[in-house]
């Protein structure tokens, strides 16, 4: 977290606030922000996700709050890709969904050459069909903005997890603008706010139904009274009792400080740490140079926002497997290191330096050069 947001949490940590109208001042803010009509800040992105299935499970329906995740009495069938799956849809099944895959992942089973196709969706669309959840990258298809017509003709919103994709900034923007319903960021990824943090964004209706699901509701109906800007109240007939979303609550610190981090990292302010980042893997670059048992590879390209990150190549023998030890190794060193695991089966570590400072890249130059050490020596 920058200091600015540190500053923000300890600061907030010394007031007393009432904390749906802390919620309700965050949601103006997100929205204008994220280009939604509201906002949420949550327990991160996998919350949001649960939060949001759940609003669009429920509406203002507060018997049908009452039974989640029993969803047994109200459509609750969401499509999504098949090639869309990953274990972070499971946040979605909490609420009580139940997803209806749709498509092949053809490519990857090398038995075929098309990816998901609109009309599969809308041949999977029945009565029980509630939404239709989204995991959008810049190769997502069919596209966000055809699901989400298609989604619009047949009168189910669309939820999209967004967690990773920023930056770019511009997909603040950019999947509301493409009609979606409800978006989920991560507040604790490039927006570096408090790990534990993220954003729900979309239509109100949404996000009042999803705030009515999270928000402490532990008081008399007649003394009541949530800012209109959050919450419906004309839409509701009664006083719902605490919602699934429950024990996903967030702190006045976490709000005020992911507030804090949003405005920074929507601003371009992050930018400027671009140039210390490349000079902190330049750092761990000259140190490995020649090195017998590793080349480096800078993976940079100016014309995004995204921060450069090193690849280095293990070159001994049987480079997977010595990369999955000097991996091992490395979460072992005083301080552990963690490197990007996703190409150790190419016999890659990967280097991402938003979090590294200086000595940090020295810690990790230093102990790769160990533990070549380590394994060139024999047993
Ligand atoms: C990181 C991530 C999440 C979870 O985000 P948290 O903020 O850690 O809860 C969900 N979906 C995708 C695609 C992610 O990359």
């Amino acid at each position: 977290m920058p200091r600015a947001v540190t500053e923000a949490f300890v600061a907030a940590s010394r007031q007393w606030v009432n904390l749906e109208q802390l919620q309700a001042a965050a949601s103006s803010q997100i929205a204008e922000i994220t280009a939604t009509e509201a906002g949420l800040v949550t327990s991160g992105s996998a919350a949001a996700l649960t939060l949001g299935a759940a609003a669009i499970l429920t509406g203002h329906d507060l018997g049908r709050m009452e039974r989640l995740p029993d969803t047994s009495d109200m459509p609750s069938e969401f499509l999504i890709a098949r090639e869309q799956r990953s274990g972070y849809d499971h946040a979605v099944r909490a609420a009580g969904a139940r997803l209806v895959e749709v498509g092949f992942n053809e490519i990857v089973s090398g038995a075929g050459v098309r990816r998901t196709e609109l009309w599969e969706y809308e041949a999977a669309i029945s009565t029980q069909t509630a939404g239709i959840l989204y995991v959008v990258t810049n190769t997502s298809v069919p596209r966000l903005a055809e699901v989400v017509d298609l989604a619009q003709r047949n009168s189910l919103p669309v939820l999209v997890d967004a967690a990773g994709e920023l930056p770019p900034r511009k997909n603040l923007t950019a999947f509301a603008k493409q009609g979606a319903d409800l978006i989920a960021f991560s507040g604790g990824k490039a927006i570096r706010g408090p790990q534990s943090t993220g954003i729900l964004c979309g239509k109100r209706q949404y996000i009042s139904a999803a705030a009515l699901q999270m928000l402490d509701m532990d008081d008399h109906y007649a003394l009541w009274d949530p800012p209109e800007e959050l919450i419906e109240r004309t839409l509701i007939h009664g006083h719902p009792r605490h919602g699934i979303g429950r024990g996903f609550k967030v702190s006045k610190e976490e709000i005020v400080a992911l507030l804090t981090a949003l405005k920074l990292f929507a601003s371009g302010e992050y930018d400027g740490d671009l140039p210390h980042q490349r000079r902190r893997l330049e750092i761990i670059e000259d140190r490995l140079a020649g090195h017998a048992m590793f080349t480096t590879r800078m993976i940079d390209d100016p014309t995004t926002e995204r921060g450069p990150l090193l690849e280095i190549d293990v070159t001994t023998g049987e480079s997977a497997k010595a990369a999955f030890e000097v991996c091992r190794r490395l979460r072992q060193a005083t301080p552990p290191v963690y490197v990007g695991h996703g190409k150790l089966d190419h016999g890659t570590l990967v280097v991402n330096p938003l979090c590294l400072d200086d000595d940090g890249a020295i810690h990790i130059a230093s102990q790769l050069i160990e533990i070549a050490n380590q394994l060139a020596r024999p047993a």
